[in-house]
């Protein structure tokens, strides 16, 4: 099978209530997405990515009116976070419906919930009736795709259709966050930050988790990562081997041909650096180098803590960072 790349919303409909996984745009990542209820299809989720089991998958659902049918006891704090950002980059941990198969969430009696904010998916959302299971389309463990050309790149042969909504406007993956006696915890970091959800549920302690617990069992510490080593280093550091690749936030390194490198902002927008992350990792990791070098964002607050995050979870020492 060679997938088909298009735009064909009713394509991607028909193939979805016929049983298929196929891709889909949001403004995060693309998803690799199957009816939430139907076992088989949801297996196929697993089996492409290589997905472990115990890794439950992100439930996309068509907008904040659908969020009693499949979750309960919703803390008032998810629904005011819920009216906030929906739709958009933000994912709610809740305590599920029975509707929601435990293949879905991996066992959990919770599921994770979101509204993406794309045009397409929305509309493809609102012609369904059932919801989407859909992690990353990548497999697991790799830079997720923000377009239709890498998901075609590693998946092309595993899925037959690929609904190509351009480029991801967000770049990262949603920020994740449950709740623990009706108290928020963030779970991963994303776009939204924890001064922005703490402004939507006031005084509320945030904590923050973001290794691998339990209630996260897909935050595994090495994701999102390049095959070629990726390591973390400043640009003070003195590099001489001539067969590295850098990639910059927005000052290149002093020492390594402009060519290896890309700049993820010139500007140093940080919104910019994500939207342009994962198509850097992807660019480096196929030119060949012994080795990636990069910085983490010396400003580690708001929006740069995403980036920061997915920097040391990609990189090779992943596990010094737990
Ligand atoms: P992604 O591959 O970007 O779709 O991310 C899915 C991630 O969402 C998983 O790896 C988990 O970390 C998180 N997740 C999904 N469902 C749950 C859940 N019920 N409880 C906690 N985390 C969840
Ligand atoms: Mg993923």
């Amino acid at each position: 099978m060679k997938a088909e790349t298009g735009q064909d919303i009713d394509k991607a409909a028909y193939l979805l209530s016929d049983g298929e996984v196929i891709a889909i745009p949001t403004e995060t990542v693309y998803g690799l997405a199957a009816n939430c209820f139907n076992l088989k299809a949801v297996a196929n989720v697993f089996k492409i990515k290589k997905r472990p089991n115990f890794d439950p998958l992100i439930v996309h659902i068509a907008g904040l009116q659908a969020i009693d049918r499949f979750a309960k006891n919703i803390p008032s704090n998810a629904r005011q976070l819920a009216e906030a950002f929906w739709p958009g980059p933000l994912t709610l941990v809740l305590p599920k419906q029975d509707i929601i198969p435990f293949e879905v969430t991996s066992g959990l009696d919770t599921v994770a919930l979101r509204v993406p904010k794309h045009s397409m998916t929305l509309s493809l959302l609102s012609q369904l009736p059932f919801p989407l299971a859909a992690p990353s389309a990548n497999p697991f463990g790799y830079i997720s795709p923000t377009s239709a050309e890498h998901v075609f790149n590693q998946l092309g042969n595993d899925i037959p259709y690929i609904l190509d909504g351009g480029p991801a406007q967000i770049g990262i993956e949603s920020t994740i966050v449950g709740f623990e006696n009706e108290i928020p915890v963030i779970y991963r970091y994303g776009i939204i930050t924890p001064e922005q959800i703490k402004k939507v549920v006031g005084n509320t302690l945030i904590r923050v988790h973001t290794s691998s617990n339990p209630q996260a069992p897909g935050m595994l510490h090495s994701h999102y990562a390049p095959r070629t080593p990726l390591f973390i280093t400043d640009l003070n550091t003195e590099i001489t081997n001539p067969n590295v690749g850098f990639l910059a936030f927005s000052i290149p390194h002093p020492q390594i041909h402009p060519t290896n490198q890309v700049v993820l902002s010139e500007s140093g927008n940080v919104f910019e650096a994500a939207r342009n992350l994962y198509a850097a990792l992807r660019k480096l990791d196929n030119m060949n180098f012994s080795c990636i070098y990069t910085s983490l964002l010396e400003d580690e607050s708001g929006e740069a803590t995403a980036i920061n995050d997915r920097l040391k979870r990609a990189s090779f020492q992943s596990d010094t960072h737990k």
